[in-house]
């Protein structure tokens, strides 16, 4: 059975214009992702990492190419892509709950129903008390499950994740990979995680992808072993073979680093 790619990317640029100038953010970008499959994205800084999310998320029409979402093309935001950004984005003067239920209220879904699988999610992701407190009276990482929670609450098929742990400490954010990718697995969700981490990267997908800039395009792409993919982050970083895969798109981002100087 062919199965049609969750997100296909065709001959993509894109051009930021401003008063100025023109900057060609990303030149010639071809990419599938297929079902239930997770990938990172690393590569230097201003790379062009978010652009291609928010292209792949219709919020930035392309310059040239086409971007589809299960084989159709991507014409504005969809409630089948949730797109978690950087920052959590929590609005302080709404409860936690209330946070949570925005994607629902947006699309005009918010429902009995609805309403009590988020409750679900939020106990399931250890935020049970939390629903009537606002965003000040939590921790860092406490609000990057509130995101999650509502970036799951939609039921999207496809997650767009723009460094969603970098704020975070280590041992968070590692709690916090288990949990993203578990969760995912479990719903059979795709995903399309950005990193500055190359640890997390391996650890968490099943291919990762080097970004090279100026402009942003593929420079290389790495198919993570079953052993390491198949294992919980937490645990893939003990893999065998995990530390020489690691070197190795560690020298391909060095050397991306070196031309730029
Ligand atoms: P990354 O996420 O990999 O750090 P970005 O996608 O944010 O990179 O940026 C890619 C390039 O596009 C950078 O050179 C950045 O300065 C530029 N850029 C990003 N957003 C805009 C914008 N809204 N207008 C003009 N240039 C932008
Ligand atoms: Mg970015």
């Amino acid at each position: 059975m062919i199965q049609v790619p969750v997100v296909e990317v065709k001959d993509l640029d894109l051009v930021y214009v401003t008063d100025r100038e023109a900057l060609l953010a990303l030149e010639g970008l071809n990419l599938s992702v297929h079902p239930g499959e997770f990938i990172s994205l690393v590569g230097p800084s201003g790379c062009g990492k978010t652009t291609l999310l928010s292209v792949i998320a219709g919020l930035l029409p392309p310059s040239r190419g086409e971007i589809l979402v299960h084989g159709k093309p991507v014409s504005g935001p969809s409630p089948e892509v949730g797109y978690m950004m950087q920052q959590d984005y929590l609005f302080p003067w709404r409860t936690i709950l209330d946070n949570a239920l925005l994607g629902l209220e947006l699309t005009g879904r918010l429902s009995k129903s609805s309403k009590e699988a988020v409750l679900e999610l939020l106990e399931g992701m250890g935020l049970g008390n939390t629903g009537n407190l606002y965003p000040y009276q939590l921790s860092g990482g406490m609000r990057q499950r509130v995101a999650l929670v509502r970036t799951l609450a939609t039921n999207p098929d496809l997650l767009l994740l723009d460094e969603p742990f970098s704020a975070l400490d280590y041992q968070t954010k590692l709690q916090l990979e288990d949990l993203v990718v578990d969760t995912l697995r479990q719903r059979g969700k795709t995903g399309v995680l950005v990193t500055h981490d190359l640890s997390e990267a391996i650890a968490v997908s099943d291919r990762v992808i080097v970004l090279a800039a100026k402009p942003g395009r593929i420079r290389s792409t790495y198919a993570i072993p079953d052993n390491i993919a198949r294992a919980q982050p937490f645990y893939a970083r003990e893999e065998a073979g995990f530390n020489d895969l690691f070197h190795e798109i560690w020298q391909d981002l060095e050397s991306l680093e070196e031309k730029e100087e």
